[in-house]
């Protein structure tokens, strides 16, 4: 915009530059300055006079010897003559002779003939003035004269208007300019070939009126060396001292050089010459005519287009320049527009006024410079209200913005840096930035260094480290988020730095609960899904890291639907909060448990070294279920199912760790809930498939296809039938008849066991009934009940419900358990056994020898019977080892006063060895298969001993 408007003004002033240009040069003006030079050069550029011109002087001497003036014309008519034998070639006499002659008239005559008989005297032609009237009058001489004269030339002398002689008019006259000048008609007369063109600058003094006197064809003309004319005083031409060579074929040019006789002329060569005489004047044209030395002048156009170009080039520099060099250019302008002035004139004899284009260049400097200040003004003006806006938005902005100098000195900071730092203008200007601002490290706390203005790369702005903390003076902390900038100069060079700080403390505190938000259960205040796939991540690369084991347990609430459709779903919210945070009362600070969704959990136990630890924290974390719930007016026994998992072990991703994390809860919730289990491989395979074993025994029950099978238990001394234990069978309608092995696992792991164990007892106290009605009444039945079943709470109550259904007397039952069953629960499958015990229940401890049991538990348990484990049986007698365990466990039963049953019999010799041993009584294939009540009852009937009679 500015260099536009500068442009443009350039432009206006460009016009009337060359407007006044012309106007001066056509005018006229500036004459003095322009022919200071012009003289000075013309004096050095005078050159020596032709040797052709001979000036004939009519001087002091002259006036001394022959007379004083007028002479008679008889004198003159005698030089004439003496000039016609010297063989002159053309003679300018320049004397005007306008009447004839009063005091010699035959004078006249003499001179008439003198010069009709030379041929070559050329006359001047003059013009007077009237003083009062102005009419001018022309002066030719007296007509016996002027008929004898060979032509006129006028001798009108016309100084400029400074009073000196510098030109010539070719030709003058009155009317109009008729008569060539004196030294030009000698010319044209003694070399008509020769003679020079008429030119010069065409042109009037006056108007071209018949009564006026009128010049044209002004020529300048170079003066020669002063003194260098060939000069004869009158006298000695006169008396023919001279040689004859002297005026032979020589233009003679005859005049009075006296002073005070004829009119002097100040010339170029004044201080040289003094005041020239008029022939001298002539003598100078001629010889300038003669050698070519007449210098043109350039019209007024020229120098108009001169002067133009002159202003206009620096003016067009101007702006480009820097200010130090526009006067240096100005004068260069100026030196350079006189030199080539001067150049012109010596060279090519072509005069260009100068003063006009110099004055034009002179004057435009102060022009552009009072443009360029108006300019000036104008930007400082724009300046300081850029100045004013830059200060109010630095006031009005939010963030804190702070300028230093070059040095990092502060400046200026604004209301917001004030409110931030505690620091006002008063107390932070000048001090270093680092006294001003203290930012450090969110975390570290250590302070961030500030750039320093050079450091920092020109227009680019760079942000300080993040998190940063901006400390108040009073200790108060911000959380900002700072950026860095040069302020530099068109040069490049760093005046400073602006630091602009943005408080983000309101942003982050926003930042922070939305993120919370999105990263939490709203209901627990647990991590969410989101945020416990992110922590379990970092925690995988920790224990990578660190070479450290992970945990992951997963819990699942057992009966959360109960609640939640019992109590209603506030209840089931308490209820999850409740557990949320009991699961975190019992974790360290580092683990995490977040709400995976509905009622699962998901712990991370991190950093642990050593697998033990893990149960220990699983044992925790189930016992804080043992305690009840308390929503609202209800205490809740809530149990739960975990699923365990390590990392590395069992996975090594977040996906396969929760993965198989939740295939270990469900397993465990298979297992008939309030249970943990440790993922293995496979288990998501076993429990599919569980799954559908589970779904199609249940049918199964429902369906009747359970059958109960019947193995007899024999005395071995004498064969008899003491009891049958009953062995469940499916009576697959597909795969035919199943043994137990193939679905009572499947069984074991649901809470389907219960129904199976329940089937079973009913079944076979069912059975034993009918048998006792058929007059069986010694008979013994054994059922076996699932190790986990004995664990369960009331179950002595349920079973001794179950079988007080039957009209039975009840030491007929007998329950067998295992020892592993036993050591369980010790205390709880105490209780139950003594409850069963009160209504007379017997009981024998199954698969004996396997397991772990100690001795003195065994005393302490209301058992019955002891039935060695068929892995003993087997090899005995061969098998030294296994012959000395079951005799050990014959013997110790003995000594309890416990009844022993060997399972697996199959050989004689067994027989033999139990019953050497004092073994009560024996079970196995070799007495009996178990075989359904169809085959068993008649057997039961015969009341023959079973044992072969090879054995008996
Ligand atoms: P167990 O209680 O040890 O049952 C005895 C198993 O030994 C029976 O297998 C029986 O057929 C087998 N057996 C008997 N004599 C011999 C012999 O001379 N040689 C060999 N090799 N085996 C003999 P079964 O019927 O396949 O039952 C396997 C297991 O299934 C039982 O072991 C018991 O733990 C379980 N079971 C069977 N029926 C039931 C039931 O109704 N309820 C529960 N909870 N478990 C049952
Ligand atoms: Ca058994
Ligand atoms: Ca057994």
């Amino acid at each position: 915009m500015l260099g536009l408007s500068l442009r443009i003004e350039t432009l206006i002033l460009t016009i009337a530059a060359i407007t006044l240009a012309a106007a001066l040069a056509f005018e006229g003006a500036m004459w003095h300055l322009d022919h200071v030079p012009y003289d000075r050069m013309m004096r050095a550029k005078a050159d020596m006079a032709s040797s052709e011109i001979v000036v004939v002087a009519i001087d002091q001497r002259s006036l001394q010897e022959i007379g004083s003036w007028p002479w008679s014309r008889r004198t003159h008519a005698e030089l004439i003559e003496r000039l016609t034998d010297a063989g002159a070639s053309v003679i300018g006499l320049n004397i005007i002779f306008a009447e004839s002659s009063r005091i010699d008239p035959d004078g006249d005559l003499r001179l008439a003939e003198a010069m009709r008989q030379n041929g070559h005297v050329i006359l001047p032609a003059s013009f007077d003035q009237s003083e009062d009237r102005g009419q001018v009058v022309e002066i030719l001489p007296e007509p016996r004269l002027a008929k004898a004269a060979a032509g006129f030339g006028h001798v009108d002398v016309v100084p400029d208007q400074d009073g000196i002689v510098r030109s010539h008019f070719l030709k003058a006259g009155l009317g109009s300019p008729a008569w060539q000048s004196l030294p030009l008609a000698m010319l044209q007369h003694a070399k008509p070939e020769h003679g020079p063109e008429v030119s010069g600058e065409n042109g009037h003094l006056d108007s071209a009126s018949p009564y006026a006197w009128t010049r044209n064809h002004r020529i300048l003309f170079g003066f020669a060396e002063p003194g260098s004319h060939n000069e004869i005083s009158y006298v000695d031409a006169l008396r023919g001292k001279l040689p004859e060579e002297t005026f032979r074929g020589r233009f003679v040019l005859v005049g009075v050089t006296a002073k005070g006789l004829g009119a002097d002329f100040i010339t170029p060569l004044m201080s040289e010459t003094g005041p020239m005489s008029g022939v001298g004047y002539n003598a100078h044209v001629l010889d300038s005519l003669l050698q070519d030395h007449i210098i043109r002048p350039l019209g007024s156009i020229w120098i108009a287009i001169v002067s133009a170009a002159a202003t206009l080039i620096p003016l067009l520099l101007y702006p480009s320049l820097s200010s130090r060099w526009t006067l240096p250019v100005a004068a260069a302008a100026m030196i350079g527009v006189l030199l080539s002035s001067l150049l012109l004139l010596q060279f090519f004899s072509l005069w260009l006024r100068p003063a006009v284009p110099i004055v034009m260049i002179a004057g435009s400097y102060p022009l552009w410079s009072w443009i360029n200040l108006r300019h000036s003004l104008r930007y400082q003006r724009s300046l300081r209200a850029a100045h004013e806006r830059a200060l109010v938005t630095l006031h009005s902005v939010d963030d804190a913005v702070l300028t230093t100098d070059a040095s990092g000195a502060v400046q200026d900071l604004n209301s917001s840096a004030t409110r931030l730092t505690g620091h006002t203008i008063e107390t932070a200007r000048g001090q270093a930035i680092e006294c001003v601002l203290t930012i450090v490290d969110e975390h570290s706390r250590c302070p961030t260094t500030l750039p320093k203005p050079g450091a920092l790369r020109p227009q680019t702005i760079t942000r300080l480290p993040e998190p940063a903390v901006l400390v108040h003076r009073d200790g108060q902390e911000a959380h900002v988020r700072a950026t860095a900038a040069p302020i530099n100069d068109a040069q490049g060079a760093t005046l400073g730095m602006v630091l602009a700080i943005a408080d983000v403390t309101e942003t982050r505190r926003l930042t922070e609960q939305m993120s919370y938000l999105a990263t939490h259960d709203p209901l627990t205040g647990l991590p969410n899904r989101v945020l416990l796939e992110d922590r379990l991540r970092h925690a995988i690369d920790r224990a990578k890291r660190e070479n450290t084991f992970l945990g992951v347990l997963f819990v699942d609430l057992d009966q959360f639907k109960t609640v939640n459709d019992g109590l209603g779903h506030s209840a089931g919210d308490a209820l999850l909060k409740l557990v949320g945070q009991r699961l975190k009362d019992v974790l360290r600070e580092a683990d995490t448990v977040a709400r995976f969704g509905g009622d699962e959990f998901v712990i991370i136990l991190e950093n642990i070294t050593e697998m033990p630890s893990i149960n220990t924290i699983l044992k925790k974390l189930q016992a804080q279920f043992d305690r009840s719930f308390r929503i609202e007016a209800h205490e809740l026994q809530v149990s739960c199912s975990i699923g365990v998992v390590v990392f590395p072990r069992d996975g090594d991703n977040v996906e396969s760790i929760l993965k198989n994390a939740d295939t270990a809860m469900y397993r465990a919730k298979q297992l008939g809930r309030a249970n943990a289990q440790i993922y293995t491989p496979g288990m998501e395979g076993a429990a599919r498939d569980q799954l559908m074993w589970s779904q199609r025994l249940q049918k199964a029950i429902r369906n009747n296809e359970l059958v109960l099978y019947y193995q007899p238990q024999v005395d071995v001394t004498d064969g008899r039938v003491k009891g049958v234990e009953a062995l469940v069978r499916w009576n697959h309608p597909e795969l035919g008849l199943l043994m137990p092995d193939a679905f009572v696992p499947v069984a074991e792991s649901t809470s389907l066991i219960q129904a199976l164990d329940d089937w079973v007892i009913r079944e076979a106290n069912a059975q034993l009934q009918q048998w006792r009605q058929a007059g069986l009444t010694d008979l013994r039945v054994a059922v076996n009940l699932s190790p986990r079943q004995l664990a369960q709470p009331n179950v002595g109550r349920v079973i001794a419900n179950t079988i007080n259904g039957f009209d039975l007397n009840a030491p007929y039952i007998e329950l067998e358990i295992t020892e592993r069953t036993i050591m369980h629960d010790l205390e709880r499958t105490i209780a139950n056994l003594r409850e069963l015990k009160s209504i007379g229940v017997t009981f024998a401890i199954d698969d004996f020898g396997t397991g772990y049991s100690s001795l003195s538990h065994l005393t302490s348990l209301p058992v019955d019977r002891l039935k060695i484990d068929r892995s003993f049986i087997r090899s005995v007698p061969d098998d030294a080892q296994n012959t000395a365990i079951a005799s050990a466990i014959i013997a110790m039963g003995k000594s309890l006063g416990l009844s022993v049953v060997a399972e697996g019999v199959e050989t004689p010799a067994q027989v033999d060895f139990l019953r050497a041993k004092g073994c009560n009584e024996a079970q196995g294939y070799l007495i009996c298969h178990p075989m359904p009540t169809s085959v068993v009852t008649p057997m039961l009937h015969a009341a023959t001993p079973l044992l072969p009679r090879s054995v008996q």
